[in-house]
């Protein structure tokens, strides 16, 4: 089933029902709270199903959820929280995996093959739940070891070769290893490097629009400053969209993600600008591939450390309150194959910000930390200086 709309606490119906059944599967909701918001009587003969409720006690479990899986906590059933829910209801062993270009194959499942190839040492890339290219390879690389017919589909005897083989060897962090290595290798000049700007929202949907201003706008324009700084110092940039214009559908998080991976780009900086109900709550924050509490420790470790560099220095040129860098799930983060970093410019929300995300001097200061941080992030420790003091090359 595909879940277009979102649920929340106190709706009802079949939809409501087959959320509550997989948080039961999960063990976030007790068995047989199923049950639960029958009408007086239960005679629609569904144990209750048509009259599931949404009720305190799915609100937490779903909460919960989110918070385990890193992302957005909000209490919500939409697209993103319902795939997920599905994503996590299998286990290693539960179906014949395989790799399918045209629909890749993602869930827990697929997280624990990969944590297992990685731990005895085939490189799968990391460990993200999609049954993609890297994973097929490692996974043939290992029957082959192994003796095992090597079809590249994981069936009953790998399932028992993998279980057998499971804790022999227990590694370090072979796919956090290999990501910086490739930083490594790829030297301290930024000439030559790809990196793809994403500036959210755009066409029909504005994103945030407060005081005068639309998301959609100001990260456009944040993009433009952006990749004019890095086309000067030779990084290929790429935009994944081109400037709004009214009545053009925008493009969803997946289809940049999609391209993103088709540039083989070095690197993603996501642009937003945040929101809140209280005018208060403001300042800047970053976001990487990450969640400090899943079980396989999933992240990215360069969008890790890039994400802490950009933090910083929008924090000492900007002046923004801190919001700090959190590991998150997300869709774009998660999809893309190279290290990304979403970065929150400010809330929209709050009066103090968004007179700042309005001129053009703090949107000149936000480019410049990003293209300082990326600096940072390709030099070598020692030729590093602190915070706030790395000089640009002047721009007119
Ligand atoms: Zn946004």
């Amino acid at each position: 089933m595909t879940m277009q709309r979102r649920y929340r606490r106190g709706d009802t119906g079949p939809a409501v029902a087959e959320i509550r059944s997989k948080l039961v599967l999960l063990g976030l909701l007790p068995a047989g709270a199923q049950a639960v918001g029958t009408t007086a009587g239960g005679t629609d003969g569904l144990g209750g199903y048509a009259d599931a409720v949404f009720d305190g006690s799915v609100d937490l479990a779903v909460r919960h959820f989110q918070q385990q899986r890193a992302m957005t906590v909000d209490g919500i059933v939409g697209p993103e929280t319902y795939r997920h829910l599905d994503e996590a209801r299998w286990r290693l062993g539960d179906r014949m995996l395989s790799y399918s270009a045209g629909h890749m194959t993602v869930g827990d499942d697929v997280a624990t093959l990969q944590q297992r190839l990685l731990d005895m040492g085939f490189d799968c890339g990391r460990v993200d739940g999609i049954l993609g290219p890297a994973t097929e390879l490692a996974l043939r690389e290992f029957q082959r070891n192994y003796g095992l017919g090597a079809d590249g589909t994981c069936g009953p005897a790998t399932f028992r070769a993998l279980d057998r083989l499971a804790r022999t060897v227990v590694g370090g962090q072979p796919h956090a290893m290999r990501e910086s290595e490739l930083l490594h290798r790829s030297g301290p000049s930024l000439a030559g490097k790809t990196v793809v700007i994403d500036p959210g929202h755009g066409g029909a949907d504005h994103g945030v629009v407060a005081h005068g201003l639309s998301e959609a706008e100001v990260v456009w324009d944040l993009a433009r400053r952006l990749e004019g700084r890095l086309s000067a110092l030779g990084v290929q940039a790429y935009l994944t969209r081109g400037v709004d214009v009214e009545g053009i559908e925008g493009i969803n998080e997946e289809e940049r993600a999609a391209f993103a991976n088709a540039t083989d780009a070095d690197l993603v900086i996501s642009l937003h600008v945040d929101r809140n109900d209280s005018p208060r709550a403001g300042g800047v924050s970053s976001y990487y591939y990450g969640s400090g509490s899943d079980r396989y420790g999933r992240r990215s470790p360069t969008g890790e450390h890039f994400a802490s560099l950009v933090q910083r220095e929008l924090v000492a040129r900007t002046g923004m309150v801190d919001g700090r860098t959190h590991g998150k799930a997300w869709t774009l983060l998660r999809r893309t194959r190279m290290p990304a970093v979403r970065i929150e410019l400010g809330y929209l929300t709050n009066a103090d910000d968004a007179a700042r995300l309005a001129g053009s001097e703090f949107r000149d200061h936000a480019a410049e930390s990003v293209v300082v941080a990326l600096q940072r992030l390709y030099l070598p420790p020692d030729e590093d200086v602190p915070t706030g003091m790395l000089r640009l090359p002047v721009f007119t």
